[in-house]
């Protein structure tokens, strides 16, 4: 049978999320920042406009921005994660099959569809604005990446309504595809590219295997054959637990006393853990990394080190303690930090646990309660409504978000109230 795919991508994603709850946005300027509120990383259509680049600083646009009437937020990942979830959610409801590709994007697999596709498309779109309030654009293709290419026709050419297939003359749109916009090309293979003369998709799609094998390896070649639209990425399984889990932030300010440092190695700890606890796994290894102020010393310097668990777990008690002793390790006196993060590895699932017989381990069916009825409370109550006391309660080494909105969809007190009159 042959192969079709759609790829969702929600328009301006952050900005699109912060105009559901304040309809007043809609046509209006708005940026939202990074972390820390240091740079611009999502842009309404309106600062496109004005030149605006991501990643660009906000210092140097802030004045601009304020005199067309515009607004700025920081950051809200509370809400974008629930949005993003209801979008998923939403676009499940069309094929259980979906692939999420990132927080604002999603491959549907569409073979065997009867209906026409840009229809179907339609339907799709529709659903979501109605069902989440977030706009999308979705691409349709035989393979992933020209679903890709398709969706970036849907969102700048206005005449599509949103939806494109670009079954029917994929060389017009490849001809003006850039390769640096393939998708899995990166900046480096883009620039050695055109280098050789490769400037566009339709170059690319041309070229000799062998020639993109020696050169781009199997990966690009892959590439290739999927802009002829012989499909060979599949969709990949939703629900595959991840290898390893990260927790790391910057801090709102430098910090460079151990107690603060110890506040946020145990907060991040208890975050990774419950990311741990969610997908039913247990870590055999604990990772802590400091990095200094990168401003202060010319280069980048950062202090880690690991330990292999005795058994593997996901208590937090007892992996924060491994995480503090790494800390009390890698801490020097003196130095002053900008950013901290844990990281679990070898992740296990849970009813694989390897026993050891000289450490019977603290996770026994008391533990593993506590933790389940943290985790069910904080769930139902919004985040840290437990927390450990060794996470701090002021935390003055915080993010930086001035500008942060409310968390509309996951604490009770945010709720928008409507007054009908
Ligand atoms: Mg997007």
């Amino acid at each position: 049978m042959e192969k079709r795919f759609a790829l969702v991508d929600c328009n301006n994603f952050y900005v699109s999320c912060e105009r559901v709850f304040t309809p007043g946005l809609e046509g209006k300027p708005v940026v939202v920042l990074s972390n820390n509120d240091g740079c611009i990383i999502a842009r309404s259509n309106e600062i496109k406009q004005l030149g605006i680049k991501i990643g660009d600083p906000l210092f140097r646009w802030k004045a601009t921005i304020k005199k067309c009437g515009g607004h700025i937020y920081s950051s809200n990942y509370t809400l974008y994660a629930d949005m993003s979830r209801r979008v998923m959610e939403t676009l499940a409801s069309f094929a259980p099959d979906i692939e999420i590709y990132s927080i604002d994007e999603a491959f549907l697999p569409l073979s065997g569809l009867r209906e026409d596709s840009c229809k179907y498309g339609r339907r799709i779109r529709h659903t979501v604005k109605k069902w989440t309030g977030i706009p999308v654009s979705i691409g349709i293709g035989p393979t992933k990446t020209l679903a890709k290419a398709a969706a970036r026709v849907a969102k700048k050419d206005s005449a599509c309504a949103g939806v494109f297939d670009i079954s029917h003359h994929p060389e017009d749109i490849l001809a003006g595809l850039d390769v640096s916009e393939i998708w899995g090309i990166g900046y480096r293979h883009a620039r050695f590219l055109k280098r050789h003369g490769i400037r566009t998709g339709l170059d690319l799609k041309e070229i000799e295997d062998s020639w993109i094998k020696k050169h781009l390896t199997i990966t690009g070649l892959r590439t290739a054959w999927e802009l002829r639209g012989i499909s060979c990425i599949p969709l990949e399984e939703v629900s595959a637990p991840k290898k390893s889990i990260m927790c790391s932030r910057s801090f709102g300010r430098e910090v460079n006393s151990f107690d603060e440092l110890r506040q946020a190695v145990t907060s991040y700890t208890a975050r990774a853990a419950e990311k741990a606890r969610r997908q039913r796994s247990a870590a055999s290894c604990i990772h802590v990394f400091l990095i200094e102020n990168p401003f202060v010393h010319s280069h980048f310097t950062s202090h880690a080190a690991c330990v292999q668990l005795p058994v593997p777990s996901a208590h937090t008690p007892e992996l924060t303690g491994y995480a503090l002793a790494i800390l009390e390790r890698i801490f020097k006196p003196g130095l002053s930090f900008r950013k901290a993060g844990v990281m679990l590895t070898g992740l296990v699932p849970r009813g694989q646990v390897q026993m050891n017989l000289f450490y019977p381990g603290r996770e026994g069916l008391r533990e593993l309660s506590l933790m389940k009825t943290i985790d069910t409370i904080n769930t139902r109550w919004g985040r840290d409504t437990i927390t450990y006391a060794g996470c701090g309660i002021e935390r003055p080494w915080g993010m930086r978000r001035a500008r942060l909105s409310a968390r509309f969809t996951t604490c009770w007190n945010d709720i928008p109230v409507v007054k009908a009159s």
